[in-house]
């Protein structure tokens, strides 16, 4: 988030696709955070899939962790950030030890955006800060007129506006929980149709977050917690996660945006150490979504998580935008129903931010897929992109 430096965040009825379809995959609250925060997904099939039409026994969860380069994620600790940012060896943490749980949804998933691998995923730009990061994923719009982290609201429909015209939904059941209320302005266009919580004290409909005491006693635990590692009206991941997680489990919404942003404040005081044990907290929080999910499964309930980030890091890595086309590189990484078990994918094609969007909107049938996005049928089951095809 932030902008010091001239970066940061301070600074179809699912109509379909088709067109290009590229078959070509390789395919707890804690105070101390440790490096290692230990794998929660279990390392099963997800259960396989009837491609009957949705109802409203289906959850969609989209987690983006702020400005998480690609790097870290594929290719674990990066050996010139350690040495310069002084970690020791002990912390030299490969891929699967630092994200445990993103790589176990990748082996029963999909992912898009290694380093070197296919075409890759991006964020449109043309400035990768998170504003319009947020923007083209939340309205699948790869132009959305933000380009700055002070854009007005966004008058584009965004998922939960689409998830909000769903038969039977109330606004209760459409999530948007952050830590950064910047998030606010791409939350949706009629915030009044949804439950938005995006900071400590921001999104008009927050407090029907408080629909029990403890849910209550929550949100205000957020609120008196200082902004630290961010500024202002910042909300820390862990008690954004603790109040998300709550909301997940006892509500099953049937769409959840969740919103971690420690990552990025740490990486904008040029703390690498900080921002890998934010980017291991945010995988934990990352399981406890998946095994909330797994538990919606058994339950008969269908469930499909994607992972991702507004934008990455320049070289330097403490920042991020326009000036540094290298921070235009995301990653992606998707599980459950809908989603082919394939790992990693190497897209022909460049993908972009929207695309994850219109993805959703085709699995979903909510929306309508953007002209400008295409949904990523690489990472689709043959079923549900028959189906999509008919909607
Ligand atoms: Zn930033």
């Amino acid at each position: 988030m932030k902008t010091k430096k001239p970066i940061g965040k301070r600074g179809a009825s699912a109509l379909l696709v088709a067109s290009t379809l590229l078959w070509t995959s390789c395919a707890a609250e804690r105070t101390n955070i440790p490096l290692r925060p230990g794998v929660l997904v279990p390392r099963t099939r997800a259960p396989s899939h009837s491609p009957s039409l949705l109802n409203g026994e289906h959850t969609f969860v989209l987690v983006a962790i702020d400005g998480v380069r690609h790097e870290d994620v594929f290719e674990g600790v990066d050996p010139n950030l350690a040495k310069k940012h002084g970690l020791a060896a002990r912390e030299l943490l490969t891929a699967r030890a630092l994200t445990p749980n993103l790589h176990a949804l990748m082996a029963r998933g999909a992912a898009l955006g290694a380093p070197g691998s296919g075409a890759g995923i991006f964020a449109s730009g043309p400035n990768f800060v998170s504003v319009p990061g947020y923007m083209e994923l939340m309205t699948g719009r790869r132009t959305t007129g933000c380009t700055t982290n002070g854009c007005a609201a966004t008058t584009h429909p965004t998922l939960a506006d689409d998830f909000a015209k769903l038969p039977d939904v109330s606004p209760l059941e459409i999530g948007v929980i952050s830590s950064w209320d910047g998030i606010g302005r791409a939350a949706a266009r009629d915030p009044s149709r949804a439950t938005v919580s995006v900071g400590r004290h921001q999104g008009q409909t927050r407090d029907l977050l408080r629909y029990d005491a403890e849910a209550s006693a929550l949100l205000d635990a957020g609120e008196q917690a200082g902004p630290s590692p961010g500024y202002g009206d910042y909300r820390r991941d862990r008690d954004t996660a603790a109040i998300a997680l709550r909301y997940l489990k006892k509500v099953k919404p049937r769409f959840l945006f969740l919103g971690l942003g420690d990552t990025d404040e740490h990486a904008h005081h040029d703390d690498y150490r900080g921002y890998l044990r934010a980017l291991g907290h945010a995988d934990y929080v990352v399981g406890q979504v998946q095994a909330a999910l797994g538990e919606f499964e058994r339950e008969g309930r269908r469930t499909t998580l994607m992972i991702t980030t507004d934008h990455g890091r320049e070289r330097d890595f403490d920042g991020h935008g326009g000036h540094a086309p290298e921070s235009a590189e995301v990653w992606l990484v998707a599980a459950g129903w809908g989603i082919a078990r394939q790992d990693r994918v190497e897209s022909r094609s460049t993908r972009y931010l929207a695309d994850v969007t219109a993805t959703l909107r085709v699995l979903a049938g909510v929306g309508v897929v953007e002209p400008s996005s295409t949904a990523l049928a690489e990472l689709m089951e043959p079923a549900e992109l028959r189906l999509s095809q008919v909607r």
